[in-house]
């Protein structure tokens, strides 16, 4: 496939004036691996632009909109949604180049990032520093702030801190046709105007390209520990969940394992429970040292019934977390392919959520592993099935619609932190009223009057 298929020669001359030849990619072997992104869609782009300045990004989006091409924001690519993919046709505006961190203030507390920087190395330098940026999706070491705000990113802390927007102080944003918006400020309160920031925040890059992120950030905890503890039942370990928070306690992160990943991972490592454990919360605190030791006393407390208790303090906590990392490995032990969804819940329909869910599991025929973030309701649920055999594809697409079916009849959401992208542009209207999506549509015709930004996408 030729760029000059798509690409008049004017339009890629005026390409070559913005564009130094390394930062613009014509040829198909070039471009290939910037058609895809973790959803594994593919879609082959005309031409992918590199900018390393946002003066370029400007210019670019205004010959862009000028010859209504089509363009498609990408970072590192690790939404599982095809949020970037460029479906259609059009320039992939790669944003990896705009990777510098130009302020870690102490005195402010905020950071000032390009939308590029990887979020682990964000975290790495403001630790050597004595502050914390909370957010931890767990492709941290993986994936972007510019991506993370586009998603709205969430993780295992998102239970005591929160998401990526709730530390977005302000953003610089480059409009199609390259009007450059400048929000927020580096304020940690600003409440003047309409909150245009937020509106840009998991925007999945349908409104315009961030080319400054401000950051909050807090002071770093000084001590943290984890506890990893059994259960002979999964309504044991969810009464413990509750009563974890009735005693008060606030954990940093709770996840769940129930019994069908704790299969999986006994397949693949040795683990710490005894056999007939059929569940297992995984707890992180941090803190002053007294405090999450005085709550680790209490959590024992709690969880005197349990199968197996183990504290993990220094060294011995990354080996509990190591665990949890194990799920995603394991799982393809079941079947070969993963359909992987992030529903959220009210806290209060867990349990009855993950018992439909199984039962959607039963009646196709399919294993269903459901596990994840139980304190805040968003339980990552993966439909495992061989996408070579076509019954088994054509099931799990089944079960997919049912279980976002029950989840929106329980009052949850369709998703908890991937965001919508292409693969789940078609139920949004499930969880949307027509008159609220009609709202977005136009707010979108505010800032992308002729839809060239990232089309097709979210809503
Ligand atoms: C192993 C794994 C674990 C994951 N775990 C989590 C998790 O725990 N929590 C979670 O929330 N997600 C998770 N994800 C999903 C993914 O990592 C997040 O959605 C992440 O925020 C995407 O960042 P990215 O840099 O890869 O962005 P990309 O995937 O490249 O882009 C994502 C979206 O942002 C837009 N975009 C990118 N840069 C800009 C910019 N500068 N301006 C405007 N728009 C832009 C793109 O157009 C696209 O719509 C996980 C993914 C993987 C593969």
């Amino acid at each position: 496939m030729s760029c000059k298929q798509f690409l008049k020669r004017t339009q890629i001359k005026n390409l070559k004036s913005i564009f130094p030849p390394e930062d613009l990619l014509l040829t198909p072997e070039q471009k290939l691996i910037f058609g895809t992104d973790s959803s594994r869609m593919l879609d082959m782009p005309w031409a992918v632009v590199r900018p390393k300045s946002p003066e370029q990004v400007r210019d670019f989006l205004y010959f862009a909109q000028k010859e209504r091409i089509p363009v498609f924001p990408r970072a590192r690519a690790t939404n599982m949604v095809g949020a970037c993919v460029p479906r259609g046709g059009g320039i992939v505006l790669s944003l990896l180049k705009l990777n510098r961190i130009l302020d870690l203030d102490e005195q402010d507390f905020v950071a000032v990032v390009e939308p590029g920087v990887i979020t682990y190395e964000l975290q790495k330098a403001l630790a050597a520093k004595g502050l914390f940026y909370p957010p931890d999706p767990a492709s941290v070491r993986i994936s972007t702030i510019g991506g993370n705000v586009s998603t709205n990113a969430g993780g295992m802390r998102a239970l005591k801190y929160g998401v990526t927007r709730d530390y977005v102080l302000g953003l610089e944003v480059v409009l199609p046709g390259g009007k450059l918006l400048n929000l927020g400020s580096r304020c940690h309160k600003n409440v003047v105007g309409l909150d245009l920031t937020r509106l840009f925040i998991g925007s999945e890059g349908t409104l315009g390209v961030f080319t400054r992120i401000y950051l909050k950030v807090l002071p770093k905890p000084p001590f943290t520990a984890s506890f990893l503890v059994g259960f002979s039942d999964l309504d044991q370990a969810l009464d413990t969940v509750q009563q974890i928070f009735q005693a008060g306690i606030l954990p940093t992160a709770l996840e769940i394992m129930p019994d069908l990943v704790l299969k999986c991972i006994e397949d693949i490592a040795p683990v710490p429970w005894p056999k007939g454990t059929n569940a297992v919360l995984l707890i992180k605190l941090d803190g002053h040292e007294q405090g999450v030791k005085q709550n680790l006393v209490e959590l024992e407390k709690i969880c005197a019934q349990a199968s197996v208790r183990l504290k993990g303090l220094g060294k011995e906590e990354e080996e509990l977390w190591e665990l949890r990392r194990l799920i995603n490995p394991a799982s393809f032990k079941l079947r070969p392919t993963k359909m992987s969804e992030d529903i959220t819940v009210p806290r209060g329909k867990i349990k009855e959520a993950m018992e439909r869910i199984k039962q959607v599991g039963q009646k196709y025929g399919l294993p269903i592993l459901t596990f994840g973030h139980i304190g805040d309701g968003n339980i990552h649920t993966n439909i495992m099935y061989d996408v070579g055999d076509d019954q088994e594809a054509a099931n799990a697409q089944k079960a997919k619609k049912e279980i976002l079916r029950i989840v929106l009849g329980l009052g949850g959401t369709l998703s908890g932190e991937h965001g919508i992208g292409l693969t789940k542009a078609p139920f949004i209207s499930w969880q949307v009223e027509p008159e609220v999506l009609m709202a977005m549509r136009q707010i979108k015709k505010v800032f992308d009057p002729y839809n060239i930004m990232n089309p097709g996408k979210g809503y």
